[in-house]
């Protein structure tokens, strides 16, 4: 079966010719008339589209962002707030930077939708620090908008004020998890705090009610309360409402960026034929299907089980559809969109040696297990690369690996395990035959790294 055509709800005018990011061109093609509908709407009727609609947060977890809203502490008495996740740091993830940059208004329309949905008179947008061009961008669509009526007091003339702050980040990935993104709003370090028991939506920025959303998913209302909730769901699958951006990037012939109903398009059909198969005379080795924390796939590996509505599947890595449900089921996951491209010439060991890198980097250090877990393994796939292991150092690995997950206070210490978890696991001979093998034997003539 071929690969169906692109559906752009998202990226709908992005690549057109002569489409700019400031807001002349945004209302020449339709932008604002949605907010000027909802603000003549009940903001109850805006949340219920939204949960009819079942979109899932873009982010990564996946969570169904009506069911968010609908656990906001609306009885508090204390304002309520709206925070732009806008810290995307996830390796190979880069969909909310091209969104940022190339239609800015989209984003804000989305947010000023959903604060008027949720009463909320300040937003802020905590912006990746690496993100300085998108900073700028973004200032200058608030004020365009503001200059217009769309954002600020007395939006429309409706009574409704609303102000937005964009707030840029200083490096650190963990301000992409929402807890530490609050206490770095706050002016803290970038500790996560522990959830559950208390999640934003009761206790969040300044102690007060907070809804946290992904930079895509705040896009994603402005078409659900154009089109309406239902109309939503029938775009994409059941329970993988709407559509998916892919950031494709490695060894395939057309990395890039791509939208597609969620669900409806496979991972072969993604990789063969929307982006044109493996460089010439090479194959296919493996995949992160969701960001550098999900969990590793081997090209050749089979999966079978039951689906949710019970029926049966038996798929290679070619045939699993690209959604939540479908990647979970598999043991991986959709994350946030990032698909990472392994062909054969990749040597394992080095691969995961650099991710290990990247989260030795960016662990907070508040808990022991992540803190010095995630040093270790960089350390030991560190000195695999340099030719001086021991012996004992892939079963150290895995053992190491396996004593972070649940012990930690946020889902770092999970994703910065699964990746050497998943790696030993499907490529476990690559890494046993390290210790003491001298550099001309190591496979692919592994080269020094780090
Ligand atoms: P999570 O499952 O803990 O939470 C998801 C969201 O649902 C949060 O906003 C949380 O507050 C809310 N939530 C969950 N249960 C709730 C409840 N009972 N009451 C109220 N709210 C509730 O996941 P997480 O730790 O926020 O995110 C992990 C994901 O982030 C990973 O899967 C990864 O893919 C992704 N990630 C993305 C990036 C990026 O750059 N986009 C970077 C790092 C990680
Ligand atoms: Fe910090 Fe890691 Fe603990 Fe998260 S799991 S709070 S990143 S030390």
């Amino acid at each position: 079966m071929s690969a169906p055509e692109q559906r752009r709800l998202i990226f709908q005018h992005i690549d057109e010719p002569g489409y700019t990011n400031d807001i002349a061109c945004y209302l020449r093609n339709g932008g604002y008339e949605v907010l000027k509908k909802s603000i003549g709407r009940k903001p109850e009727d805006l949340i219920a589209e939204v949960k009819k609609s079942g979109v899932r947060g873009r982010g990564g977890a996946g969570f169904p962002c009506g069911v968010k809203w609908g656990l906001v502490d609306r009885k508090s008495g204390k304002p309520i707030y709206l925070i732009v996740n806008a810290d995307e740091s996830e390796p190979g993830t880069f969909k909310d930077r091209y969104i940022m940059h190339q239609d800015p208004h989209q984003l804000i329309e989305g947010i000023m939708i959903s604060c008027f949905a949720n009463n909320v008179k300040q937003a802020y947008i905590y912006i990746r620090g690496e993100f300085p061009h998108g900073a700028r961008i973004l200032e200058t669509a608030i004020a365009e908008a503001r200059e217009q009526n769309f954002v600020g007091p007395d939006v429309l003339g409706s009574g409704y004020s609303c102000e937005i702050y964009v707030h840029r980040g200083a490096g650190a990935y963990i301000c992409g998890e929402e807890t530490g993104l609050i206490e770095s709003l706050e002016g803290k370090r970038a500790y996560p705090r522990i959830k559950p028991p208390y999640f934003p939506a009761v206790l969040g920025l300044y102690q007060c009610p907070t809804i946290v959303n992904n930079v895509e998913t705040l896009c994603h209302v402005k078409h659900i309360v154009d089109m309406g909730g239902d109309a939503y769901t029938k775009i994409g699958t059941p329970n993988n409402t709407g559509t998916r951006i892919f950031c494709v990037s490695g060894h395939v012939q057309r990395p890039g960026y791509y939208e597609f109903e969620t669900g409806k398009i496979t991972m072969g059909q993604l990789l063969n034929e929307v982006c044109g198969g493996p460089l010439p005379g090479r194959k296919f080795k493996a995949v992160i299907p969701g960001g550098s924390s999900a969990k590793i796939l081997k090209f050749g590996e089979r999966f079978k089980g039951k689906t949710r509505a019970g029926e049966e599947y038996d798929w290679g890595v070619e045939d699993v559809p690209m959604d939540f449900d479908s990647l979970g089921m598999i043991g991986t996951m959709g994350g946030s969109g990032g698909v990472i491209v392994m062909d054969d010439s990749v040597n394992m060991v080095e691969a995961l040696a650099n991710i290990n890198a990247f989260y030795a980097h960016e662990s907070c250090g508040q808990c022991t297990p992540c803190r010095e877990g995630s040093l270790w393994m960089k350390k030991i796939t560190s000195r695999m690369v340099h030719g001086e292991a021991r012996v004992e150092d892939g079963a150290l690995l895995k053992s190491v690996a396996d004593q972070i997950p649940g012990r930690t206070i946020c889902a770092f210490g999970e994703a910065c395990s699964w990746p050497t978890q998943s790696f030993l696991a499907k490529f476990g001979d690559e890494f046993t035959q390290y210790p003491a093998a001298p550099k001309s034997l190591r496979p692919n003539g592994a080269t020094e790294l780090i």
